[in-house]
């Protein structure tokens, strides 16, 4: 608990773009890897920021992603609904 991690509103989180569930790989769905990029280092409780559950094809995941990947996102959808 040495880093306080950025508070990002729980329905912005619930509301970010992912990429599509079938392009994932194993480790992204299970949120062990940021689900932006799968040749990132592994996350950690310290890195992960979590992007809630989410619903796909009729069964529930959790991803997580850094904290880059997230910003970039929020800037992206922030852009996008401007
Ligand atoms: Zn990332």
């Amino acid at each position: 608990m040495s880093t306080p991690t950025p508070t990002i509103p729980r329905e912005v989180l619930d509301l970010l773009p992912l990429p599509p569930l079938n392009t994932l790989t194993d480790a992204q769905e299970r949120g062990s890897v940021c689900v932006w990029d799968p040749t990132e280092d592994p996350l950690t409780a310290e890195t992960a920021i979590d992007l809630g559950e989410r619903w796909a094809d009729g069964s529930h995941w959790f991803p997580r992603a850094c904290r880059t990947h997230t910003e970039t996102a929020l800037r992206a959808g922030a852009e996008a609904t401007a």
